[in-house]
């Protein structure tokens, strides 16, 4: 039965590094808001939300809401590759810098 002793530290380069990347930041970024939860709206028309990265506003179908810090992000602030706004974007980029060295 010593095979037993191998379960826990397997861990193979290049499998399951990116999910090891997203718990990293989930610890590292504070949430700003909760997921689910509804983005400001423009206090200046009824139909419209403000993007929290550049302050815009826009209709909702446009902004996103970031897996990482909960911010929501208007197309120009979003990074439609990781699911996350710019600015989480650039912690994982940094991350990565990390990881390939
Ligand atoms: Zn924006
Ligand atoms: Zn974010």
């Amino acid at each position: 039965m010593f095979w037993k002793r191998n379960l826990r530290p397997i861990r193979n380069a290049g499998s399951g590094g990116e999910d090891d990347l997203f718990s990293q930041l989930k610890k590292e970024i504070t949430p700003l808001r909760p997921q689910g939860d509804f983005p400001l709206r423009d206090p200046g028309s009824f139909s419209r939300y403000t993007c929290e990265l550049c302050a815009t506003p826009a209709p909702l179908p446009e902004l996103k809401q970031c897996v990482l810090c909960g911010r929501w992000a208007c197309s120009s602030c979003w990074t439609p590759e990781y699911y996350v706004c710019n600015a989480c974007n650039g912690i994982i980029r940094l991350h990565q810098l990390r990881q390939n060295r």
